[in-house]
């Protein structure tokens, strides 16, 4: 079995950010694992401006900051594994790896978890009626716009108006759909004042307050939603073909529930707490990757450091 001191699972900001900050601070034998086809995780369908304010005091794309870390990577040692999906992770510091060459053990001394988040999707609503194709999490509309080029629909609601819901809005209405309006339950856009005012307000779709969805039609494909004013009850039919969802995101913890919380185990970015700004997922990992590496030099000079910490809380 394959082993290393520093195991990251997610190539994402956070990901690499952590990678970039254990190396430096002396760290030799480390590797970055991902499922995807390259790092940067959500940076590389993110393409409007709006990353990197605090760290370059000006705005870039998603892709551009994406770069911009791996940039931190070349001329070290870390050991990029993409394609490479992490399925497990077991309490004996374990991780089951696989990529097209087939499934493979790695043994880790320590782990940093950088999975980023999911989207709550349109199962996890109080939402009846059919469950025909169109409906999206932000997520899946934003790839496919981004990455592969292709409009998820003509006539599309959008559910939700936080950051990323108004920026779909308006990406969505650029690429030539007709986005009919954002529904929003609270009284108030949920996002950044400055991603309302560059994105949603702009575009003229309506932003529909205390307003939520609560039917789904269609056999097949979507046909329509109804959708209800909280306050005064009033219910409309809305025909379309596409429905958005921007209802949520959670740390994905998936692949290390079950375990407690080892001290060998620690998390960044998005997996650890859902973060709005890129610049703050990015500075957080960065010191979760510096700990990472102190406790891996401490553990060299002394094997097992902790237990006498674990004893003082008992
Ligand atoms: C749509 C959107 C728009 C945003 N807009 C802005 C903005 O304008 N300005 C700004 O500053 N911030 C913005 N943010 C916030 C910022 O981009 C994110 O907080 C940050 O990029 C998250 O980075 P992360 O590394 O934690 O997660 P992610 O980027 O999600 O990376 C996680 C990585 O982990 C990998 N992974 C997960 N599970 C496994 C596994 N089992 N095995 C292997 N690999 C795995 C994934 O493939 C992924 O590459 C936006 C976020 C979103 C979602």
């Amino acid at each position: 079995m394959e082993h290393c001191e520093l195991l990251i699972i997610g190539s994402g900001a956070a990901g690499m950010s952590a990678a970039a900050a254990a190396w430096k601070a002396g760290v030799r034998d480390l590797v970055l694992v991902d499922g995807a086809s390259a790092p940067g995780g959500i940076l590389r369908q993110c393409s409007h401006r709006g990353f990197g304010r605090a760290v370059f005091g000006s705005e870039i794309t998603g892709p551009e900051y994406a770069s911009f870390l791996l940039s931190g990577l070349q001329n070290t040692g870390v050991r990029l594994l993409t394609e490479t999906e992490v399925l497990s992770v077991t309490g004996n510091r374990r991780a089951l790896l696989s990529s097209r060459t087939g499934l493979r053990e790695l043994g880790f001394q320590r782990l940093i978890l950088a999975a980023g988040c999911r989207e709550r999707s349109i199962g996890s609503l109080p939402v009846t009626g059919t469950r025909p194709s169109g409906v999206f999490t932000a997520g899946q509309a934003q790839e496919l716009l981004n990455l592969r080029h292709r409009l998820p629909g003509r006539e599309i609601l959008i559910l939700g108006s936080g950051d990323l819901g108004m920026i779909m809005a308006a990406g969505l209405q650029e690429a030539g759909a007709h986005v009919i309006a954002v529904a929003e339950q609270e009284d108030h856009y949920g996002g950044l004042a400055r991603n309302y005012h560059r994105f949603l307000e702009p575009s003229g779709i309506p932003l529909l307050l205390r307003t939520t969805v609560t039917e789904l039609y269609g056999s097949g494909r979507l046909t329509g939603v109804l959708l209800r004013q909280l306050d005064t009850g009033a219910q409309t039919h809305i025909p379309c073909d596409t429905l958005v969802t921007v209802v949520g995101l959670i740390p994905d913890r998936t692949l290390v529930s079950g375990l407690g919380s080892p001290d060998w185990l620690s998390f960044a970015g998005n997996c650890h707490h859902v973060h709005e700004l890129v610049d703050s997922a990015v500075a957080e990992a960065a010191s979760v990757g510096r700990l990472a590496a102190s406790a891996l030099a401490a553990s060299k000079h002394d094997p097992d450091i902790f237990p006498e910490v674990r004893g003082l809380y008992r």
